[in-house]
């Protein structure tokens, strides 16, 4: 499916439908240059799923874990790779953890960098900046 949007309230819209299929687990790979709304995404997902904290753009810390108010075996996991330099951290951040609960909700930012530890059925989400507010979203199952 593919989605162009022309503000970041409508990017919000977007996920915040998208995330109605995810209330009971699942993950999705952000792919897609600085600015082109990965984070954006990420709260408008938040938020379909009734999380009601804000979502920040995760400076140092690479994972951030929020409680699901619809979903008690599983987690929301928003995770960003930006800052990662070696896959051999993954192992650190527990990331295999993460993913092993099929009940946890799992987006994560430049997901490109796992390689082969990405999930294989992860939903693909690749975001392109087409003009200063247009952007192309392709979400791929
Ligand atoms: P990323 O996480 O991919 O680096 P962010 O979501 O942090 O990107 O930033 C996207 C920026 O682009 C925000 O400043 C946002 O307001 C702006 N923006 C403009 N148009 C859009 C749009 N259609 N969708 C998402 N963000 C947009
Ligand atoms: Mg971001």
């Amino acid at each position: 499916m593919v989605y162009q949007t022309k503000s970041a309230d409508e990017t919000k819209k977007v996920a915040k439908d998208l995330a109605k299929e995810y209330t009971s687990g699942g993950v999705l790979a952000l792919s897609g240059d600085l600015g082109t709304g990965k984070t954006t995404f990420t709260q408008g997902f938040a938020k379909g799923l009734g999380i009601k904290e804000k979502i920040i753009s995760p400076t140092f810390i690479i994972v951030r874990e929020y409680a699901l108010p619809q979903n008690n075996e599983g987690k929301f996991y928003h995770i960003d790779l930006y800052r990662l330099e070696e896959v051999k951290q993954i192992e650190v951040l527990g990331l295999q953890d993460v993913f092993s609960n099929p009940h946890n909700v799992v987006l994560i930012e430049w997901a490109e960098k796992l390689g082969d530890l990405l999930p294989k059925n992860a939903t693909r989400v690749m975001f392109t900046r087409i003009s200063e507010d247009l952007r192309k979203i392709d979400v791929s199952a």
